[in-house]
């Protein structure tokens, strides 16, 4: 999918649109011993059958994260792609 570098977009620091770059969000490296994560491997445990937390379907896109940087105050903010998509995202230069 590809989406332009820049686009104007409402600012709520600025409280008007302004022109906003966009980049691709990045997750950070998922750490094994978070509580949540525990948590998770402890349901797990056990002999067999559907156990909570499992996943049975594969979802077949992402949903994609961009993060817009104000050019005028450089705040950013997080927006989410309305749709999944298989492919990765690009952007037009
Ligand atoms: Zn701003």
């Amino acid at each position: 999918m590809k989406f332009p570098k820049e686009i104007n977009a409402y600012c709520p620091f600025c409280k008007k649109h302004e022109v906003h770059k966009v980049k691709a969000a990045s997750k950070g490296r998922a750490s094994s011993l978070a509580a949540g994560n525990r948590r998770h491997e402890r349901r797990l445990a056990g002999h067999g059958s559907k156990r909570k937390g499992e996943k049975t379907v594969k979802k077949q896109g992402k949903r994609n994260k961009l993060v817009l940087q104000c050019n005028v105050c450089k705040k950013k903010q997080e927006r989410v792609v309305g749709s999944r998509t298989t492919k990765k995202i690009e952007f037009k230069s």
